[in-house]
């Protein structure tokens, strides 16, 4: 038997395969070394592409050529961490990174491409640390109900103008992301970069549980429902369906965990007040996620929740606006990010009714002490806008941005969507799709940078309309939109 031909790269593909396996091994080795490779745990994205004989990047609208390396001139540069803009800078981008901030006016690489950007702003491409691809531009009727094909078509459509937003990469906090992050990764669809959790885990009962009553009761290892089996939200009530549901996530793919600790402001079943996994339940997760590398994420709003989650071993708290001083103080004390989502006001919502309405006036409320407890323990803090069922309201990523002048100065906002944002997607570890560095212009980050007309330091309003003044919009080092007047 040790004569196999399997692994054995001249054995033609479709072929026969060696009498002891019947080849049968060889089409199950293949199978899984595709998914490894789509999965970016085999180096060379894009191979299965060429394989299936697909034309790559068929239908990247203007998008340039990712091999001819560009040289930006003649622009001021928001780097992702310094306030400060510097001028007299060129920008050498190669092979999908930044290959250089040099100074001066530099001749090289051969056939590059110049590009004079006119004095203008040249800033890191925009990052939402909590967004949902798959269900933040679709009624939620019609995730409940409409053919899952739909769904993710519709999901596509909005990935796009995810990235014309100039949001080049988005965490994305629940949903089946796994397969628009293949297609984009693959170049098949413009979108950005994505961070997949998979399914939020929860509890019966929990926030995401949008089954209909009528699927219950549920018996243990019994079957799964169809919010399920799509992968919007998986149902947990023990340690051991815990670790099972993490694991599943990992295995399609996730770089990070997300369980969900309480109540929620979409699931109208559910009160903020509310606790759902028990402690041994999240550590289930935290272990699970810990023995690939990663980390768990959850999904919590007042201070019980948060305190749980920390007591868990949770790296990441989604929300947090109920939390109080002595949360805060644990949060700093633990090193514990805050990924938390400027509410402001009912516009930034879906219209909402019943007890989703009075979640929703907690979380305002909450919104205006937590950002000023954030500040004042300086909690690690991302930026994330969670908008959720409606096109209109998806179109509302970069307004959510500017609501946190009531907080911060411009630069603080805009390093907080970049850098910090970048730092907090390098949590993934080993399990971190993307290795690199994101949300900085540096030698040898991605190359994912917008082009300004005007300055967002001073105007931070721009992001508001990123039609207007988005000129450039790169990502991976390819250009997606050039305006630039010529
Ligand atoms: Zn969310």
């Amino acid at each position: 038997m040790f004569s196999c031909s399997l692994g054995d790269p001249s054995q033609a593909e479709g072929s026969q395969g060696c009498s002891c396996c019947g080849g049968e091994l060889q089409s199950v080795t293949r199978r899984i070394n595709a998914d490894l490779s789509r999965r970016g745990f085999v180096a060379g994205l894009g191979g299965s592409i060429a394989a299936l004989g697909l034309p790559r990047a068929a239908r990247a609208q203007n998008a340039s050529d990712p091999t001819q390396p560009i040289i930006f001139t003649n622009f001021l540069l928001f780097d992702g961490k310094s306030n400060a803009l510097r001028g007299g800078l060129a920008l050498i981008v190669e092979g999908g990174r930044i290959k250089a901030v040099a100074s001066g006016n530099p001749t090289g690489p051969e056939g590059a491409r110049r590009i004079d950007c006119g004095g203008r702003i040249v800033m890191p491409g925009l990052i939402d640390a909590h967004w949902h691809s798959i269900f933040a531009a679709l009624p939620i009727s019609t995730l409940l109900g409409a053919d899952v094909g739909y769904i993710f078509l519709a999901a596509s459509a909005e990935a796009e103008r995810t990235l014309m937003r100039g949001f080049t990469t988005i965490r994305d906090l629940g949903g089946p992301s796994f397969a628009l992050k293949q297609a984009i990764d693959e170049g098949l669809v413009p979108g950005p970069r994505i961070y997949p959790c998979g399914a939020m885990i929860t509890t019966t009962g929990g926030h995401g549980d949008m089954r209909p009553l009528s699927d219950l009761p549920r018996s243990p290892g019994g079957p799964v429902s169809s919010m399920e089996r799509t992968g919007a939200a998986n149902i947990a009530d023990s340690a051991d369906e815990v670790r099972l549901r993490v694991r599943e996530q990992l295995l399609e793919g996730a770089s990070q965990i997300k369980l969900v600790g309480g109540g929620g402001v979409s699931s109208p079943r559910t009160t903020l007040d509310m606790l759902t996994f028990s402690e041994p339940e999240l550590r289930a997760g935290v272990e699970a996620a810990a023995d690939r590398n990663t980390y768990v994420a959850v999904h919590a709003y007042p201070p019980a929740a948060i305190q749980r989650a920390i007591d868990a071993g949770v790296q990441c708290i989604e929300h947090g606006h109920l939390m109080d001083e002595p949360t805060a103080k644990l949060m700093v004390d633990k090193g514990v990010w805050l990924s938390i989502q400027p509410f402001v006001s009912d516009e930034d919502t879906v219209p909402l009714g019943g007890q989703s309405r009075i979640n929703l006036e907690q979380v305002i409320a909450g919104t205006n002490t937590a950002y000023p407890l954030a500040k004042a323990y300086k909690l690690k803090t991302a930026f994330g806008s969670d908008m959720l069922f409606s096109p209109e309201k998806a179109t509302r990523q970069g307004i959510m941005l500017t609501h946190l002048t009531r907080w911060y100065e411009n630069a603080e906002i805009l390093t907080m969507a970049t850098a910090t944002n970048g730092e907090l997607l390098a949590l993934s570890g080993p399990r971190n799709p993307y290795p690199g560095k994101l949300g900085v212009i540096e030698e040898g980050a991605f190359a994912d940078l917008l082009l300004v007309d005007g300055d967002p330091t001073a105007n931070i309003a721009l992001v508001e309309n990123p039609e207007k003044n988005f000129l450039i919009i790169m990502k991976d080092g390819k250009i997606y939109k050039n305006t630039l007047p010529s």
